[in-house]
Order: structure tokens, then C-alpha cells, then sequence
């Protein structure tokens, strides 16, 4: 019994998860958003770390978007690219975090000149010396929705010399406006070409239930990113159990974009059996990596150990691994589990 477990920060970092809902350049610390700023010359309006700070202000999913995509400017080179995720993957290792299925937007690089084989090289060379350190990584393309339909299937073509670089595609930015069919024909290019589907489903937006049922009715994604809005649709909810499509919510970066963590959301629908994981999003923006989103969970859910537990366990069954790659990640949480009660 892992009950008699209190689920304290060192047990749940220690716990090996997976991180499914992970933004790279949202990873971008202060730090080194100065430093690759100095780097390439590039002038960002801030020269210390609290001046960048206190520009991560954002009570809305728009004015985050506002501050987030003219920060990515600092990454002009493969070796930024490749600094940044690995930056990233270290913070995750000791995070216990031992699959990562990375989020990356080409085009906010392309659209200011940037080659995508810089940025591709770069984040898949981080991905691969992330096994150094435990992490088996793995990329995710993401289209900007806020972009044409023409301009994410002209990055898809870009992108297909080098699809044995990353596992998927995905759909992130601004929902309003940018519903999941103007992208049918891209995705499903993408699943022609062997590459699995997830779509962001954000928090609270205008015909959030249509857009959740596009996504599992006519574009047939393998997993759903956020998307707790579906617990107002039952029969939606069903479709999502019976499928074992993953959810992956974001309790920290709910609380910043909307009024609430949704935490209620999240665990009706893990109680009901839907593949709830937890995850960070853009870390480095909400102060928050991926265990301090678990704590945070826990807490204003009154969580248990159990139940964390199974919050991790759910993050490999979600994952795209292979199905003897799973077993192993659920054996070994297990084993940490057993390991735990014995001390
Ligand atoms: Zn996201």
C-alpha cells in the first residue's frame, strides 16, 4: 500500500514521470535569454534578469502569447537551439522526469529567416545527449494556429527530409478563430507520413466543445493537450476513456491564463478513469517545472499518494513509446514505490 505514503516534494520529484505538454521555448529562462541575447547581439529591451521578470506578467492566454514569441528572437543558431533544450532536459532529469515527448514551434522561427534544419538539428542533437542523462526524449512539430493552413503545410513539407527526427505534430497558439479542421489536410499529410496527432484544446475558449469534438471526430488525434473542458460533454468523456486518449493538463499554467488550475476538472476526470497526466507547458514563464505542478495539484486537491501515483503512471500509458518501453517505466514506478515504503 503506497497510501501510508505522504506524497511530500522529494517523493514526488523522485517519482519517474513522463512529460507529454512540454514547450521548449518555453523553457527559456532569464538567464540564458540574456545570455544567448548577448551572444547574437540581439537587443530584447531588458539587460538584467529582474528586468526580464518582471515582463512575465500575463492574465490571459493573449497577453502571454504577447511576451512569449518575441523572446524566441535570441535563438538564431543550431547551438542555441541545442543549449536550450538541453537546459531544459537536465532541469527535467533531476525533476524525475525520464520521457519527454517535446513540444517545438519551426515557424516562430522560420517567419523571422531562421533555417528549419537549424532548429531541428539542433533541438534532435539535445533530444538524443539527453540520454546521458536517463531521459529518453523524443520532438513534436507544432503548427501555429494563428498561421494559414497553407503556411503549417508548407512547414510540413519543409520538415518531412528530416521526419526521423521527431514522433509527431501538434497544434499550439492562439485557439480563438483558429478552430482544429482549418488544419485537416496538414494533419492528416502528417499521419500519411507515419506521425502521430495531438491538438492543443486550451482552456475556456470560445466553442471549446466543438473544437474538442473536431479533434476526436475529424482530425483523429492520439492524444489531446489541456482539453479539461470536455468533463462539460459526458459522451465526449466516454469517447476519451474508451480510446485511452491521454489529457495533458497544466495546473500552474491554468492558473495563469485563466482564473483557476481547473483542478476539480482534472480529477473528476481521472476519477472517471480518463488518462489525466500532468504537466509544465512553458516552465521557465510559470515558474513551475513538472513536479512543482504535481505539489501544486496535490494541494489544492487534496491528492494522495495513490493518486499521484497513478497521475505518473498515466503520463507513460499516454506516452508514445512502445508498448514493452511502458511496461518498463511502470514497473520501475513500482519498484520506486515499494522502495519508498521501505525506508
Ligand atoms: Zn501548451
Amino acid at each position: 500500500m503506497s497510501s501510508a505514503i505522504v506524497p511530500t516534494p522529494a517523493f514526488v520529484s523522485g517519482l519517474p514521470k513522463a512529460e507529454l505538454h512540454l514547450h521548449l521555448e518555453g523553457t527559456l529562462e532569464p538567464e540564458l535569454k540574456l545570455a544567448l541575447a548577448r551572444r547574437n547581439g540581439v537587443d530584447i529591451g531588458q539587460t538584467t534578469v529582474e528586468q526580464v521578470k518582471a515582463t512575465y506578467e500575463f492574465d490571459s492566454l493573449a497577453s502571454f502569447l504577447g511576451v512569449y514569441y518575441p523572446a524566441v528572437n535570441v535563438l538564431v543558431e543550431e547551438e542555441d537551439f541545442y543549449d536550450l533544450a538541453t537546459a531544459y532536459f537536465v532541469r527535467a532529469a533531476a525533476d524525475g522526469v525520464r520521457r519527454v515527448e517535446a513540444f517545438f514551434d519551426p515557424q516562430a522561427h522560420t517567419s523571422r529567416g531562421v533555417p528549419i534544419e537549424k532548429v531541428i538539428v539542433g533541438y534532435h542533437r539535445a533530444a538524443v545527449d539527453a540520454g546521458a542523462l536517463g531521459v529518453s526524449a523524443e520532438l513534436i512539430l507544432c503548427f501555429l494556429r494563428d498561421f494559414s493552413a497553407e503556411s503549417a503545410l508548407a512547414t510540413l513539407t519543409e520538415a518531412l527530409p528530416y521526419a526521423d527526427r521527431f514522433i509527431g505534430v501538434g497544434l499550439d497558439s492562439d485557439e480563438r478563430d483558429n478552430p482544429p479542421t482549418k488544419f485537416a489536410d496538414v494533419f492528416a499529410l502528417a499521419r500519411a507520413n507515419g506521425l502521430k496527432l495531438t491538438m492543443h484544446c486550451d482552456i475556456d475558449q470560445v466553442g471549446s466543445i466543438e473544437n474538442i469534438r473536431q479533434v476526436l471526430e475529424d482530425i483523429q488525434v492520439d492524444r489531446i493537450d489541456h482539453g479539461t473542458n470536455i468533463v462539460e460533454n459526458p459522451e465526449l468523456v466516454a469517447l476519451v476513456r474508451e480510446r485511452r486518449l491521454g489529457l495533458t493538463c497544466c495546473p500552474v499554467s491554468n492558473s495563469f491564463v485563466t482564473a483557476d488550475m481547473k483542478a476539480a476538472e482534472m480529477v473528476a476526470l481521472l476519477k472517471f478513469g480518463v488518462l489525466v497526466t500532468v504537466n509544465s507547458d512553458d516552465p521557465a514563464y510559470f515558474g513551475a517545472y513538472v513536479a512543482d505542478n504535481y505539489s501544486a495539484l496535490a494541494e489544492k486537491a487534496g491528492l494522495d499518494t495513490d493518486e499521484l501515483v497513478l497521475l505518473a503512471k498515466n503520463s507513460f500509458e499516454a506516452s508514445w513509446l512502445p508498448t514493452n518501453e511502458k511496461q518498463a517505466f511502470l514497473h520501475a514506478i513500482d519498484e520506486y514505490v515499494a522502495g519508498y515504503s521501505a525506508e
